[in-house]
């Protein structure tokens, strides 16, 4: 074939292609004109998943009859003027292609009428050729209508994906924008069904609720914060950490009020939770970011899904910061009423149910005892003390810290596992395990930050002897072993000489807690998640903390709750499973029908 010019119509496919992938696609830039004209009513109307028709009304200012063909046209625009304009840019578009995208690969109706014009224009448009133009009378605003999308691109077409995930995409899509335009009000239907409307009150909650839920709106925290010069602010709603989710799609961030994706900013929402999460479970929040246009680069894709900012590392702090402050303030005592399955798209879960039950039956449910596990405080202390209410050792000691919870009064136990305490808002049921590992995690991490005040049990001659992958772990990772008080030396091909262990597991067999720390060693690290030194500590705090199944006497309960009420976070175990179930005197009365 010799070398020749495309044709327009070819080009404008090509092109297309770029910026249409799917039905949703039309949707959004639609959708983005009418916010650009000014819109404070947006109603969508798709039918066949977007495949027969898609339709986008709005209040906008519409489009003057002199300029409605040209706003069909490639690279025409009303929102950019030169390149300079780009860098401090206002509006949703500004490349000009949508448009002219659309009309390219399908059939277009534009009924619009600019608000200073007397008649308005309906125009017809396929495969980006005008068919038919006349002058209509139409409220101002415009309406545009999509029909037969990708009829003359085969290739595309036969792509798209089944009926349902797209109409599943479009409502994604549609509640984004309501999201970040609360004033505006959006109503959207599928196949003649309303499937969402928004109250346009300005109110982010309200909308959230709307698209969300109520039941999971009302496990959201509010959060904001900003930097220091006031410049990049943050603004929205995070998961109560016991609502959390299998993959992160439920983070959405917005950038001036534009959805965008961003891997590092959703991992500084991620991050915030931790050790309020276990790991592989992810957190839902809606956050609005403000930053100076100038800061943020928007032109890098042509969706401008993704954006470039000039400091990503302030605005990460910023976020992490503010979302978790707000945990850690407000995260709730899970109630036993807020409902266990999900709601929306019940994907929700909470660990209070089957998994953590599980969890509980995987855990160590030998009948220990009452008298061992006070042994689990270092040794050198051990002998002059007399066993009591400090029978549970290695709680936040030194100055007194601040209460983080009521304080409780212990009833009682409840199967060797749970301590029943009641508090000023009713009863509260603690989980002893977890609350232990929660006081020990406090307190080994307070000692580690000291540095080198890490308690150790000195053992006069333990050796280990591992399979050479082990002890190649174990060296690799022996300083940090060293740094949270495991004394580990080599002692021959891959074994090791035990010269110490943390002081709170000197009671422990010290071949099992260092064939735990492998394992943990041996899923690593995940990035920029937890040091291995903290990882390591989790372990330790798990191994020491008393297990399920010990009966405990009163004042060891006493003990554990003393310590509980003044945790950073009493809510939470290191892992991120709840320490605490609550039932208010309301739920007491309700349950009993007295209310
Ligand atoms: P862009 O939005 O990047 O400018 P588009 O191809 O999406 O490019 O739209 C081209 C132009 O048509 C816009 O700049 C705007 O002036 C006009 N336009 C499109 N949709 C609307 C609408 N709903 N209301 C008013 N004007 C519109
Ligand atoms: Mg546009």
């Amino acid at each position: 074939m010799p070398i020749h010019v495309l044709a327009d119509q070819v080009v404008a496919q090509i092109a297309a292609g770029e910026v249409i992938e799917r039905p949703s696609s039309v949707i959004k830039e639609l959708v983005e004109n009418a916010l650009d004209a000014g819109a404070s009513n947006i109603r969508i109307s798709v039918d066949g998943g977007g495949r027969r028709m898609m339709r986008v009304s709005d209040d906008g200012y519409g489009i003057t009859t002199s300029e409605v063909e040209l706003a069909f046209a490639r690279h025409a625009t009303s929102k950019l003027q030169t390149a300079d304009d780009l860098s401090h840019i206002q509006t949703l578009g500004f490349r000009g292609e949508a448009l002219a995208s659309i009309a390219s690969v399908s059939h277009v109706t534009v009924t619009t009428r600019h608000r200073d014009e007397a008649s308005g224009t309906q125009m017809r448009l396929e495969g980006g050729r005008i068919d038919t133009r006349r002058s209509v009378g139409a409220p101002a605003g415009t309406v545009i209508t999509v029909e037969n999308l990708f009829y003359n691109t085969p290739a595309r077409f036969k792509f798209l994906k089944a009926e349902n995930t797209e109409k599943r995409q479009i409502a994604i899509v549609v509640n984004r924008y309501a999201i970040a335009y609360p004033h505006v009000r959006f109503f959207l239907e599928q196949d003649e069904r309303e499937v969402f409307r928004s109250s346009g009150s300005g109110e982010l909650a309200d909308v959230l609720v709307a698209a969300l839920g109520l039941d999971t709106f009302r496990d959201m925290l509010e959060i904001s914060g900003q930097d220091e010069a006031g410049q990049i602010s943050v603004y929205g709603y995070t998961s109560a950490p016991h609502m959390h989710r299998a993959d992160r799609s439920r983070i959405m961030l917005f950038v001036n009020g534009r959805w965008v994706q961003d891997t590092s900013l959703s991992y500084a929402v991620v991050q915030a939770y931790h050790t309020f999460l276990m790991t592989g479970r992810y957190p839902s929040a809606v956050l609005m970011i403000s930053l100076p246009p100038q800061e943020v680069d928007v032109n890098v894709h042509p969706t401008k899904a993704e954006v470039r900012f000039q400091n990503p590392n302030a605005i990460f702090s910023v976020i992490q910061r503010a979302v978790r402050r707000t945990i850690i303030d407000l995260a709730q005592t899970p109630s036993l009423h807020t409902p266990g399955r999900a709601s929306g798209d019940g994907q929700w879960t909470r660990p209070s149910d089957d998994s953590r039950r599980a969890m509980q039956m995987g855990m160590d449910l030998r009948l220990e005892s009452p008298g061992q596990f006070p042994h689990q405080r270092p040794r050198h202390d051990y002998e002059n003390t007399e066993r009591d209410s400090t029978a549970i050792p290695y709680g936040p000691t030194g100055p007194e810290r601040p209460r983080t919870l009521p304080m409780l009064r212990v009833i009682g136990q409840v199967g060797a596992s749970y301590i029943v305490t009641e508090g000023p808002a009713g009863m509260y049921l603690i989980d002893q395990h977890a609350a232990h590992e929660r006081i020990l995690y406090e307190q080994f991490m307070a000692d580690y930050a000291k540095q080198g005040t890490i308690a150790q049990y000195t053992l006069s001659t333990q050796t280990i002897e591992l399979p050479a992958p082990e002890a190649h772990l174990i060296e690799e990772n022996l300083d940090a072993l060293q740094a949270v008080g495991f004394g580990l030396e080599s002692f021959g091909t891959n074994t090791f000489l035990i010269r110490s262990v943390p002081a709170m597991l000197s009671d422990h067999s010290p071949v099992e807690v260092i064939g735990g720390i492998i394992n943990e060693l041996e899923i690593g690290k995940e990035p920029g998640q937890a040091t291995i030194e903290e990882k390591i500590i989790k372990r330790v705090c798990r191994h020491a903390a008393v297990k399920a199944g010990t009966v405990l006497s009163h004042d060891e309960m006493q003990s554990i709750i003393r310590q509980l009420e003044r945790c950073d976070s009493p809510h939470t175990c290191p892992h991120g499973r709840p320490t605490m179930l609550h039932m208010s005197g309301d739920q007491l009365a309700r349950e009993f029908g007295r209310k």
